[in-house]
């Protein structure tokens, strides 16, 4: 896989040597840190720490950086403020982590020695971990069509030092675990932000069965005359406009014996929209091509779980398509048959990721047995006026995995808000000479009409959820995609694991 940023290697300071001769100290400075924490570390840095303790240099905000030097084993020492004690969150941890990752891939240091000891003591169950987590998620730079850059940081390696020395050597490999699902979110940022001219149906199914390869895992791919076969006119209609014609992907892993349960994830993977005939105005039309995040957040779920081998059973879908203008591409009023018998008449072709996924939904039903069936899309501009960038709109025909789910966003702040699907709005996507309709006619409860357009795909019995990322898939200026649904459903799985 071509380089994009930094990776960080993390290893245990039991092993002397690898820790070059910067000191980073992450402290939370609200209260002031106690006398005792300050001297197990001033003894290895002839009371530095301390002394910026003193000066007040740790500053307010999380994530501040400051430094001075010594003429000692550590020549440079660097406090990272964690903010109020009481207040430190996992997210907080990752938040200066990251800082520190970016000043170290700025100042092109190789090694440098993490003093742990000030991560504890909190509210936190894995404090290293997560740190270690932000900063393999701030190494991320999407550099791969730029000219190689000769300076370029490739690799930092972070010698793991505490006085409780036998802390490390159990930690380290959860801490090494931490950074595994690290680089698969990394990795689903990656896929999420090829151009279109890269990632398209046929090379996002081709790079699936590549990641099958490598981590052994099933990979199927339905191509465009096995859609047909299947009636899947939602699918078909969306992706037949585009050179590259759509496909549906299912990856499997199996981790457990057959009588677990059985996670069905389905991603929306638009590779580029530009609308189709109700085409998007021209500002911001390039960021169109994170439409595909909510697939690679899939990608990126089935590569985190087969490198930790979670005991468990999950298949990936994918609906891939693009959905684009020409000749042959699907237009308003056109009234299509889904693979399911609905009709469904096209008011808006930019509603399409809806249309691809009901085919989806459909397919995991009848093929895949789903004990809990959960989708992944950017689904709705509504959404992201609704909840903004700070959470993903969650619908669901099941309190249970609602609640699970909603459990699992609080814990990894991959944040995720519930929004109803009352029968009254179903009103909003009844159809005239169909049976039901793309999008409302007015503009009332847009995430929800996408949701409860889904519904219709989906049995009363399978417990299923609708994520509609739209917001939080990529950042507030919409130029990086950030994973979001990875760490969100590793947790989900990891606690259900027997
Ligand atoms: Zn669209």
């Amino acid at each position: 896989m071509p380089n994009n940023g930094t990776t960080f290697e993390f290893v245990s300071g039991a092993r002397a040597g690898a820790g070059g001769h910067v000191l980073i100290v992450p402290l939370a400075s609200k209260p002031k840190p106690p006398m005792q924490l300050l001297s197990q570390v001033d003894a290895h840095c002839d009371d530095a720490v301390s002394e910026l303790v003193d000066v007040g240099a740790l500053g307010q905000d999380v994530g501040h950086l400051s430094h001075t030097t010594r003429s000692g084993v550590y020549r440079r020492i660097v406090v990272v403020n964690l903010g109020e004690s009481k207040k430190l969150s996992a997210h907080q941890i990752r938040k200066a982590a990251a800082c520190a990752a970016k000043w170290l891939i700025n100042e092109k240091i190789k090694q440098a020695t993490l003093w742990i000891d000030g991560l504890f003591s909190h509210d936190v169950e894995r404090p290293v971990s997560e740190w270690a987590g932000g900063m393999t998620l701030a190494g991320f730079r999407f550099t791969e069509h730029k000219e190689p850059d000769k300076d370029e940081l490739v690799k930092v390696r972070i010698k793991v030092a505490s006085d409780d020395k036998a802390y490390i050597i159990t930690k380290m490999p959860k801490i090494r675990e931490a950074v595994t699902l690290a680089e698969a979110i990394n990795y689903a940022r990656r896929i999420a932000h090829q151009p279109a001219n890269v990632i398209n149906p046929t090379t996002l199914a081709a790079e699936a069965r590549r990641l099958a390869r490598l981590h052994k895992l099933k990979c199927t791919v339905l191509d465009y005359a096995q859609l047909k076969r299947l009636g899947m006119g939602g699918l078909i209609a969306v992706g037949r406009g585009a050179e590259h014609k759509p496909c549906l992907i299912r990856l499997e892993y199996k981790g457990a014996p057959r009588v677990r349960p059985n996670t069905v994830l389905v991603g929306k993977a638009i590779t580029f929209d530009t609308g189709g005939y109700s085409i998007k105005p021209g500002a911001g039309l390039e960021s169109m091509k994170f439409d595909k995040c909510g697939g690679a957040t899939v990608l990126g779920i089935m590569k985190a779980v087969a490198t930790l081998k979670l005991r468990c059973n999950i298949v990936g879908l994918i609906a891939a398509a693009e959905n684009a203008i020409s000749h042959e591409a699907y237009k308003p009023g056109d009234i299509l048959k889904m693979a399911s018998g609905k009709t469904v008449e096209v008011i808006s072709t930019d509603a399409e990721g809806r249309l691809i996924l009901a085919d989806a939904l459909w397919y995991a039903q009848k093929q895949c047995k789903p004990t809990a069936l959960i989708d992944f899309a950017t689904l709705t501009g509504g959404v992201v006026i609704a909840l903004g960038k700070v959470a993903a709109g969650l619908m669901s025909n099941d309190d249970t995995l609602s609640a699970e789910l909603g459990e699992s966003g609080r814990r990894t702040y991959e944040r995720l808000w519930r929004l109803p699907l009352w029968d009254e709005y179903r009103d909003l996507i009844k159809g005239q000479d169909s049976d039901i309709r793309n999008t409302g006619n007015k503009r009332f409860a847009h995430p929800i009409v996408g949701g409860m357009f889904l519904k219709e795909f989906v049995s009363d019995n399978v417990p299923w959820a609708h994520i509609d990322i739209a917001g939080p898939a990529t950042d507030e200026n919409d130029k990086e995609a950030t994973g979001f649904g990875v760490r969100l459903i590793v947790d989900y799985l990891q606690r259900r694991l027997p």
